[in-house]
């Protein structure tokens, strides 16, 4: 079966159309030019750009446990709508991904879901208890072959524990990720510690407990030569410390959610629980920080850090409510918004922060690929024009904790392929 993408600009260059057979990308021709025959399947690419598909390498899918919030279907629906081909689901499940056999069985319903790749993160310690490791070997030589393990959530505090971790996973090329959060500098934090966190009565949670972990991370990835990923860094100080190991060539990567991109602490004084999230919210100048690491490199990738929560734990006072919200859907919007749009980064440089990198991070080898023939045809169609409400309701996700809500967006995900099969064809799931 062969299908044309007619008229689209990949990495908004020259329109071209891109034949495709069996998942590979066939021929690249000038637009108008593609030879279609009877039976072939058309998508029109509205000159719009084409880029690789969308890779996450954070994302909270809450099966098994709390199918309430969100399924492994409705999130990953949810993640093709957003112009993702890949998702990581994170280990903080009810079992927790501390098993061959539960990575295994997310793997499979990922696979049953077919909207997009999931690929499940491995807990680093049993249950996420931060005492002894999990069965790291056995989940990368599962079906599911796991690279990435974090016991996202909370942070892998033990500093040997950390250090066995880290040399274990150099032996399948794996990598943890790390929540940098020092358990005992965040005891009962509620929102980022500064003037605002004194004015509301809230009890702040310091930058340097992130900090201070990033850089004892830092400095052990070094001391045994194996590579770490941090995950959703939130301020200037992390940014300053990534740079600096970089230089020094530690092998650190490094992600920024969305939300961190463009919202602030401010939002506390609504007391709202939809904007109470870890990392909290931090400075205008740690947003600005932040947009400065990812235009330089400095943070390799946009994760979501997507993180549905059922509507009791968030229509809450905001002592009360959960940590997290959803992102997958207007991830791109953002990216648009904060870094596109004002010239920090080219459609280049969003192909790389968004799929290339992530995709290397976690060593897949069919995603994160150039738009070339021979290629898998997995990619996404993005208008960065179009303008869109958010509206919870018309998402497939089970939750409804956006930041966003009833906000106007600018830039949206059109089309999504994975693998030359559509799952997403004019903003609805194909
Ligand atoms: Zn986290």
């Amino acid at each position: 079966m062969t299908t044309h993408m007619v008229n689209v600009r990949p990495y908004g260059e020259e329109a071209v159309d891109i034949t495709w057979r069996d998942g590979l990308i066939a021929a690249i021709a000038p637009a108008g030019t593609a030879v279609v025959s009877t039976g072939d399947d058309v998508l029109d690419g509205h000159g719009l750009i084409v880029l690789p598909g969308f890779v996450d390498l954070h994302t909270h899918l809450r099966e098994p446990g709390r199918e309430d919030a969100e399924t492994i279907a409705s999130g990953t629906a949810s993640a093709a709508l957003g112009g993702f081909t890949a998702v990581h689901a994170m280990a903080n499940t009810n079992p927790v991904a501390d098993t061959a056999g539960v990575v295994e069985q997310v793997w499979r319903r990922g696979v049953e879901a077919g909207h997009c790749d999931v690929h499940p993160v491995g807990a680093v310690t049993v249950g996420l208890q931060g005492e002894r490791l999990a069965e790291l070997g056995a989940m990368a030589d599962s079906a599911a072959r796991v690279r990435i393990f974090s016991d996202d959530g909370v942070c892998v505090s033990d500093p040997v524990l950390m250090r066995r971790a880290l040399e274990y996973v150099k032996s399948f090329d794996g990598v943890i990720a790390q929540h940098a959060q020092d358990p005992r500098l965040t005891e009962g934090a509620q929102m980022n510690e500064g003037e605002l966190s004194g004015v509301l009565g809230l009890r702040g949670w310091p930058a340097v407990a992130e900090e201070a972990i990033i850089a004892r991370d830092l400095l052990l990835a070094q001391h045994v030569g194996s590579r770490v990923h941090i995950c959703h860094l939130s301020t200037r100080g992390s940014v300053d410390i990534v740079r600096w190991a970089k230089e020094r060539g530690v092998e650190v990567t490094a992600e920024v959610t969305p939300h961190h991109l463009i919202l602030t602490e401010d939002l506390a004084r609504t007391y709202d629980p939809r904007f109470k999230v870890n990392p909290p919210l931090r400075s205008a100048d740690d947003v600005e920080a932040v947009r400065e690491g990812l235009a330089d490199g400095t943070i390799d990738v946009v994760a979501t850090d997507h993180a549905p929560h059922a509507r009791e734990d968030k229509d809450c006072e905001w002592a009360a409510g959960a940590f997290g919200m959803l992102g997958l859907e207007t991830a791109f919007p953002v990216v648009m918004e904060t870094m596109v749009g004002p010239g920090r980064l080219g459609w280049r440089a969003v192909a790389d922060r968004m799929s290339e990198k992530p995709a290397r991070i976690a060593r897949l080898a069919d995603q994160g690929r150039p738009i070339a023939v021979g290629e898998p045809a997995t990619l996404v169609v993005v208008d960065p024009d179009a303008r869109w409400t958010v509206d919870p309701s018309r998402s497939p996700s089970r939750s409804a904790n956006t930041p966003f809500l009833e906000r106007e967006m600018r830039g949206a995900v059109v089309h999504t392929v994975l693998r030359g099969r559509p799952t997403v064809i004019d903003g609805a799931l194909a």
